[in-house]
């Protein structure tokens, strides 16, 4: 390891602004004179030491609570000293400020993001899962999403990957002591329960997928775009869904001219709505630019909920755009203002096809969804159609939170233990191969507790981290 990489790191570890307490965080090699020269005394490891932190000249810049975590039982697994002072960001930076000039000598620098956390991994403290998900605890804006990433942060998936793990290692183990001894490779698959045992580890694999998907669900939320002709009641809609004032609502069409994204949370699933421009053709150029970023965001959207008024419906429009929306995207027909139509709009006949038709939406067979964005008839029917093609469904088990990385993972785990599968159909004579697609899942699964990662990796996830963290 370079100087650089080990060298001492300060930061302050509280949000940046005012707050009752704020912490400078300092993490190194080898503390001990270092604390002595701050304080003129050495500090109880793990005691809480109510101290005045004075400046080279004696200044008091700050009293508060020192505390010195020698290594390893530290959040680091490297000496750690924590002063807990007053939040506010010029008496901070002055302890900060403080601490770097005393740590000079050894070189103490300022942490970059995310670097207490990456030391607490290198000294394996943590593995890399935990470490993501110590991001995302801090990340998480629901309850769900919150317990979900303190499962992670626990280590109830590493330890799921880990075993999984384990049990390819032992597979392989077997495998390779066969290949050592030649005369032996006749009947490996039968004599050691291979086909079974390969079998039983696909299965928990699959398991451990279908609960990492509602993880990355949890963690990522879904993207659901409104679309639909200027006044059908998108801005409406998402205030509903939101249940307070986001968007602007007023009856002059063509008002929501640039986009207006609200995260919801449904059952503690985030989804980030996106209110659009109304589609429709227009000479106005402010207009036409709030059109076109309506087509940016459908473009990028996982699900569209395309609205159409059932109080003053316009077919040909509605089916112009309709014909317009992306392919391969999920489009949920939203019929809004039913109201209205309750009511006995014009032309409405008791007991008529259109009647029918309206039950049988009601129902979700056809996929139209019949809502009123005024009186929140259907939204939770709404709701729950989001849910579902978010693919929402966490069972019994509470899921973890988890990365799309997580899940590309064991999707090439999983593919190679097909393949290893598919080795094994033939006979002893590709075990060879089967060894080797072993191997390869096994490097796969390693890679999500960073067992097996890149520096790249590394810096890509740690550079997202808050500094200080
Ligand atoms: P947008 O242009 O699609 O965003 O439509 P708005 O949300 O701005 O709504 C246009 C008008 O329709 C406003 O006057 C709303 O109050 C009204 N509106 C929206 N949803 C409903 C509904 O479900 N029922 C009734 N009766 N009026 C609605
Ligand atoms: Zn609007």
């Amino acid at each position: 390891m370079s100087p650089f990489v080990s060298a001492p790191i300060a930061a302050i570890a509280t949000a940046p602004g005012r707050g009752g307490v704020g912490i400078v965080r300092v993490s190194g090699r080898d503390l001990g004179a270092f604390v002595r020269g701050l304080f003129q005394r050495d500090l109880t490891p793990r005691h809480a030491h109510l101290l005045p932190f004075r400046d080279g000249d004696g200044e008091v810049l700050d009293e508060g609570l020192a505390l010195f975590f020698p290594a390893p039982h530290s959040y680091t697994g490297e000496d750690v000293l924590e002063l807990q002072g007053h939040g506010g960001p010029a008496v901070l930076r002055r302890v900060l400020d403080l601490c770097l000039r005393a740590g000079a000598d050894l070189g103490m620098r300022l942490a970059e993001p995310g670097e207490f956390t990456q030391r607490a991994f290198l000294n394996d403290r943590i593995d890399l899962a935990q470490a993501e998900a110590v991001a995302d605890l801090i990340e998480a804006t629901s309850d769900a999403a919150a317990r979900g990433a303190m499962a992670s942060l626990s280590g109830v998936f590493s330890a799921r990957v880990t075993a999984l793990a384990d049990r390819i290692v032992h597979l392989r183990m077997l495998v390779e002591a066969t290949l050592d001894f030649p005369e032996e490779e006749i009947d490996f698959l039968e004599k050691y329960q291979a086909r079974p045992l390969l079998q039983g580890l696909r299965d928990e694999l699959d398991a451990i997928l279908a609960q990492t998907r509602q993880g990355v669900i949890l963690r990522e939320g879904l993207h659901v775009v409104l679309a639909g002709r200027p006044n059908v009641g998108k801005s409406s809609l998402l205030n509903a869904l939101a249940g307070d004032e986001v968007a602007i609502v007023t009856p002059i069409a063509g008002t929501t001219r640039d986009k207006v994204v609200q995260e919801i949370h449904i059952e503690g699933v985030p989804l980030h709505v996106v209110d659009t421009a109304g589609l429709r053709e227009t000479d106005d150029p402010v207009e036409k630019i709030g059109i076109g970023r309506t087509w940016q965001e459908i473009a990028k959207a996982d699900v569209i909920l395309h609205l159409v008024d059932a109080g003053a419906p316009d077919e040909d429009m509605d089916a112009g755009i309709a014909e317009k929306l992306p392919r391969g995207v999920p489009v949920v027909k939203v019929v809004n203002k039913i109201d209205l139509e309750a009511a006995g709009g014009p032309g409405h006949v008791p007991g008529s096809a259109q009647d029918a038709l309206a039950l049988r939406s009601q129902a979700g067979i056809d996929g139209t969804l019949r809502i009123s964005a005024k009186t929140g008839a259907g939204l939770d029917r709404l709701r729950k159609a989001l849910l579902d093609i978010a693919g929402w469904n966490p069972g019994g088990e509470s899921p973890w939170l988890a990365r799309e990385r997580h899940l590309r993972a064991l999707q090439d785990a999983s593919d190679h233990l097909q393949l290893a599968t598919e080795h094994a159909a033939l006979d002893d004579r590709v075990l060879d191969l089967f060894a080797e697609e072993l191997r390869l899942a096994h490097d796969s699964l390693g890679s999500i507790t960073g067992r097996f990662t890149s520096d790249d990796l590394l810096g890509e996830i740690f550079s997202s981290f808050c500094i200080g963290k």
